[in-house]
């Protein structure tokens, strides 16, 4: 059987196997596209049939979370673990916290991570997790009440040298804290280095929750000068208003562009004096509001819930919110505004057809498990710090994140040379990262 030929077995063998998992399929379908120039240079990898063993997780793990909400009603959510591969290291990959989490959504976040964590250059495997659980409108003691009844399950299949949870999309810093706080109770242990983006003050590390958004605009701002460009007066579009949008707005700035739109599962805001940071932060993250309350407050700002935050004239788009949630229709408006790059601070926010019509007209785009990369990193730092009980300044952490995400730039440009075209990205980062594991596994013998 030729190469491709293998690779669209394999590929409907998932689809087979997986039934219903569309973001699986489409993750898994991302990568395996890439794979064929590297599988012809490396034929012991087929013989192995790494592949077939890659995109099988080893091992899932679903249970239920029972919870007392604050009216005394007994909630029951389903909790998910994919450990997806420890080649590298331990697993490692957050845990997303929101209504729409399933099975399909954990398997592809955990087959991205994989490729990602080895892109890093660092000893981490690949896993992720999450619960279907709806944090909106829920009080500070429901939340914790859910964290603790998540864990109290979890902990048994974590360990520093496991599997080390982190923070997604509704997971943050209090989050985390009652993660840690419940799997120290369970286990009678200050295992810092059993989940990461803890509190400054019990183990945590400085610039993990600036990381993934910092690491992106690094990414973006790499990229552009490879066509002797960069960030400074750009007008950039930042989708969501989380996390990694936050840090990514802030990033920007620092380098002299101006974010000028961001967004949130209510619609989007458009401010063309570029977004007030610390208005944003004291509406999303201390009063925990919509959006819409910032454009309540600045002049300059309106907020709308028709069309899109892509639809804003930009030279940097950085979607910073959620899966495939930039499409063909939003492509082809970044493609008729003349933008420059697109790097993904989410994990998968283009659909195929967006990635497609952005290459096809030259836009720069750097795929999620390459330009957020940053996150996972620092967490390794991180656990780095834990294991050696030690505190890294800010600067050093800062340093290092951009130094790793430098190195992750290059290391796809040259891959992606390798098989084919240096701007080609998404090739570059699926190549290297599956050079990693594979060569790995293929030491490891059949397991
Ligand atoms: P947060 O929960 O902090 O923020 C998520 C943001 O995205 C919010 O503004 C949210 O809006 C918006 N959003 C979420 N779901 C949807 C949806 N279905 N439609 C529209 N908007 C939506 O998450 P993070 O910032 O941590 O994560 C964002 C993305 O980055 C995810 O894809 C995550 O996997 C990825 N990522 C995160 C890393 C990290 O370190 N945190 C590391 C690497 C990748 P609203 O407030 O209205 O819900």
């Amino acid at each position: 059987m030729d190469v491709s030929a293998r690779i669209e077995a394999v590929y409907a063998q998932i689809v087979r196997r997986n039934s219903g998992e569309a973001e699986f399929h489409q993750a898994a379908r991302e990568v395996l596209q890439n794979l064929g120039p590297v599988l012809s240079a490396h034929p012991e990898y087929l013989e192995a049939r790494i592949v077939e063993r890659l995109c099988e997780p080893e091992r899932q793990v679903i249970f239920r979370v029972p919870w007392v909400d604050d009216h005394g009603v007994v909630q029951v959510n389903r909790g998910f673990r994919v450990e997806f591969n420890s080649a590298l290291g331990p697993y490692k990959g957050g845990l997303r916290f929101h209504p729409s989490v399933n099975l399909g959504i954990v398997k592809f976040l955990g087959f991205e991570q994989i490729f990602k964590n080895a892109l890093t250059g660092l000893a981490i495997g690949g896993g992720k997790g999450g619960a279907d659980f709806d944090p909106k409108g829920r009080s500070q003691a429901e939340i914790m009440r859910f964290c603790q009844s998540f864990m109290t399950e979890l902990h048994r299949h974590l360990g520093e040298h496991t599997d080390i949870p982190a923070g997604d999309i509704g997971v943050g810093g209090r989050e985390i804290g009652y993660l840690f706080g419940q799997y120290k109770r369970l286990t009678n242990r200050f295992e810092a280095g059993v989940l990461t983006g803890k509190g400054l003050g019990w183990g945590g590390s400085h610039a993990r929750t600036e990381a993934t958004g910092y690491g992106t605009v690094h990414f973006a701002q790499e990229m552009l000068r490879t066509r002797g460009q960069d960030l400074a007066d750009r007008r950039v579009v930042v989708s969501g208003s989380g996390n990694v949008a936050v840090y990514a707005i802030e990033k920007v700035h620092a380098l002299g562009g101006r974010v000028v739109a961001c967004s949130d599962s209510g619609g989007y805001v458009v401010d063309d004096d570029g977004i007030d940071l610390e208005l944003l932060k004291e509406i999303k993250e201390n009063r925990r509001a919509r959006l819409s309350a910032y454009a309540e407050v600045r002049p300059t700002a309106t907020h709308s819930v028709r069309g899109s935050v892509f639809d804003v004239p930009c030279d940097i788009a950085l979607p910073c919110a959620t899966q495939n949630e930039l499409d063909d229709q939003h492509a082809v408006a970044l493609v008729k505004n003349g933008t420059l790059a697109v790097a993904e601070g989410a994990n998968m926010p283009c659909t195929p057809a967006a990635v497609e019509i952005l290459r096809e007209a030259g836009v720069l785009f750097g795929p999620g498990k390459a330009a957020n990369a940053g996150g996972v990193a620092t967490s390794a730092l991180e656990m780095r710090q834990n294991a050696s009980r030690d505190s890294w300044p800010f600067e050093r952490t800062a340093s290092a994140l951009a130094t790793v995400m430098s190195d992750v730039h290059t290391l796809c440009r040259t891959t992606a040379d390798r098989f084919g075209d240096p701007d080609d990205y998404a090739l570059g980062a699926n190549a290297a990262g599956f050079l990693r594991v594979a060569e790995a596994m293929d030491a490891h013998g059949v397991i």
